[in-house]
């Protein structure tokens, strides 16, 4: 009965989000800020499910006290907060929003690349401490340049439909062959891209590949003059190749948006403390620092509440994993279980041989109408819809279920 499902929202999630779970009749508790460790513990022990942020820590010790959960909610980007294995054998599923701030990033590269073109940073700088400084000496005008784009994913095809309404050139590259949106090209190099393009921007994900992707030998590929921006992750640019690009005037100007080691709190933090290169990067010239602000909107704050809800309540209702980020990706599209006799058989299981002849047998006197099975590692999903279900037959299934040695959660919704 979805109102006995409890949840529990820590950290201020949007509201966006609480509305959605709420408008399901779900008991709700929200609290804005994160709860100490011991708080934590005692909460946890009551509620199917927690919407967290970045702050909470869902560790081994505390999910170990959450015996009732199903599922957790990350209503941001990063999933480092949760033990997601610990989760995933526990048969927790963890949810995030990976994509709900694309455009806000494609927007910020859009700013970076006028201000740096006209050095806007600076002039700013320089303002603010009383200086005067017409410039128009190596100021350009971006139409008609040529935006080199380095991973044309979620935000690399947005930031390329936006480049091209204003008079760019469009060139991208990835490790996959991509369709094309409007006139942008595909080139076949990272060397290509680097060789051809004023300004590059860096769109890939944090992988061993992508760890110092742009380094001393890929900024000898690119123009003298030319831009560089960094809003992808911090590991994949050298940063002090960069500072000596910059101080080389290779590099005509950067902005970066991440670094390899980023503080948790706001704070005095851009020192060399953190990082050895910090104040040497604070003193050259036109280069735009922020801190990780890429997806930092209310637009994408309010998505993030959407798209994470939405999920746990698909989750919650009819145990479809899609976009979960620790259990393998289910789902079946089935006429309605509201339907007197159906009912959908969610068995989460360790991954041994012959679970499913014996999860069969146990389905035996029903009609399976749809099943389907996946696993990730260790742990494997199986979903199966039947039919010439009678009520008193659910908890016979369920016990039947529950009974086999490689069973980790049983649910049988109905
Ligand atoms: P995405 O997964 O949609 O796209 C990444 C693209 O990079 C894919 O097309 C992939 O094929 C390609 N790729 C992977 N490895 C590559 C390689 N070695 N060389 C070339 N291409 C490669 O990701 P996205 O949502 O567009 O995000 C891109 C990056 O931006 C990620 O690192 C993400 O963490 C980061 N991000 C930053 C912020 C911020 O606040 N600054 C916000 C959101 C996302």
């Amino acid at each position: 009965n979805t109102e006995d499902i409890k949840i529990l929202l820590l950290e201020n999630v949007n509201e966006t989000g609480r509305n959605i779970l709420k408008g399901q009749g779900y008991q709700v508790e929200f609290l804005k800020s994160s709860l100490p460790e011991p708080e934590l513990i005692e909460k946890i022990r009551d509620v199917h499910v927690i919407g967290i942020r970045s702050k909470t820590k869902l560790t081994a010790k505390v999910l170990a006290e959450a015996k009732n959960l199903l599922v957790i909610g990350c209503f941001c980007i990063g999933t480092n907060q949760v033990d997601l294995e610990y989760a995933a054998k526990h048969g927790i599923a963890v949810f995030n929003s990976p994509f709900a701030n694309s455009r806000s990033v494609a927007e910020l590269v859009i700013a970076e690349i006028i201000s740096l073109a006209r050095q806007l940073g600076d002039r700013s700088l320089e303002m603010h401490r009383g200086t005067w400084n017409k410039v128009s000496a190596k100021c350009w005008e971006i139409r008609g340049k040529t935006l080199g784009i380095v991973g044309y994913g979620h935000i690399g095809s947005q930031l390329s439909v936006l480049a091209e309404a204003m008079g760019m050139n469009v060139i991208y590259y990835d490790i996959l062959t991509l369709m094309a949106i409007g006139t942008a090209q595909q080139v076949p190099t990272l060397e290509h891209l680097l060789e051809q393009a004023d300004f590059v921007t860096l769109h890939v994900p944090e992988t061993p590949e992508t760890k110092n992707l742009i380094s001393t030998k890929q900024f000898e590929h690119m123009k003298t003059g030319s831009y560089l921006i960094n809003a992808s992750r911090g590991t994949v640019v050298d940063i002090p190749a960069l500072i000596k690009a910059m101080r080389s005037g290779k590099v005509a100007g950067a902005a970066l948006d991440v670094y390899p080691n980023e503080p948790a709190a706001n704070g005095d933090y851009f020192t060399n403390d953190l990082n050895t290169w910090a104040e040497d990067l604070r003193g050259l010239n036109n280069i735009i620092l922020t801190p990780h602000i890429g997806g930092s909107t209310e637009e994408a704050q309010r998505a993030i509440g959407v798209e994470v809800a939405e999920a746990l309540v698909r989750y919650i209702n009819q145990g479809i994993t899609v976009g979960s980020v620790n259990l393998p990706e289910v789902t079946l599209r089935s006429p309605g279980i509201e339907d007197e006799d159906r009912a959908r058989v969610i068995y989460i299981h360790r991954n041994v041989p012959g679970v499913l002849r014996k999860v069969n047998e146990i389905l035996a006197e029903h009609n399976v109408d749809k099943q389907i099975s996946d696993s990730k590692g260790d742990i494997a999903y199986l979903m199966a819809d039947i039919s010439n279900v009678k009520t008193e037959d659910i908890k016979e299934i369920r016990d039947n279920l529950d009974a086999l040695s490689s069973r980790i959660i049983t649910r049988v919704l109905y």
